[in-house]
């Protein structure tokens, strides 16, 4: 029976991407070989518990929902992930992934949505993005940029037309939470005509930085 190291699995609000405000599960995979500088996740590089398929999904039965989104940690650092995903869309789920742009996305089913994060010089990770992903993107997947200051911001305007990353798909610009003021980022947005979206994380404007949310 297969098995993944599970960090947590909850239902709450999705803050982010094209699915921000839809109710969801998320199941948080433990591990991840990145250190981004702001990481709020840490607690899921190594705490966690290995629990079979049969009961993952168990436990994501207890929702009435069908929206599920992978996060972690880097979820792609466990192998089973994407045989977990497969086994979810199999029971009709619709599952995103939230992806760092450290390890390849080639394998993924195309029904599952990708959110790639491409790390920017402010995470001090950019030289882990892997270039190579882009060709795997669909029309219907989202790239993140988590923008910490004003050379982030710089950074990520020349590197989407750099790899033409608009003309894929959904460009979303997050400020670093507590450090990149979002007034700023929007007017700098509107300023280039940015062919980018701007979002906050949802869930911190209503639950702060709690825990399971
Ligand atoms: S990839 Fe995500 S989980 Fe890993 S260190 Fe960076 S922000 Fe944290």
């Amino acid at each position: 029976m297969n098995t993944l190291i599970i960090n947590e699995i909850f239902y709450s609000i999705q803050g982010e991407s094209l699915m921000s405000g839809m109710p969801t599960i998320f199941i948080r995979l433990t591990g991840c070989p990145l250190r981004c500088e702001y990481c709020d996740t840490a607690y899921a590089f190594n705490e966690g518990s290995k629990k079979k398929f049969d009961e993952i999904i168990t436990e994501i039965e207890k929702y009435d929902c069908k929206n599920i989104t992978i996060t972690g940690g880097e979820p792609l650092s466990q192998k089973n992930t994407i045989l977990l995903m497969n086994d979810l869309h199999q029971l009709s789920y619709n599952i995103s992934i939230e992806t760092s742009n450290a390890i390849s996305i080639k394998n993924l089913n195309d029904k599952t949505i990708i959110i790639l994060d491409i790390k920017t010089p402010g995470s001090k990770e950019e030289s882990k993005n892997i270039i190579d992903n882009y060709k795997y993107l669909k029309s219907d997947d989202q790239i993140k940029f988590v923008i910490c200051d004003l050379d982030d911001y710089i950074w990520a305007k020349d590197y989407i037309f750099k790899y033409s990353l608009h003309k894929i798909c959904t460009i979303l610009f997050s400020p670093s939470y507590g450090k990149m003021d979002i007034k700023l980022l929007a007017e700098s947005m509107l300023k280039d005509n940015i062919p980018a979206r701007l979002q906050t994380q949802l869930h911190k404007v209503i639950w702060s930085d709690e825990r399971g949310r």
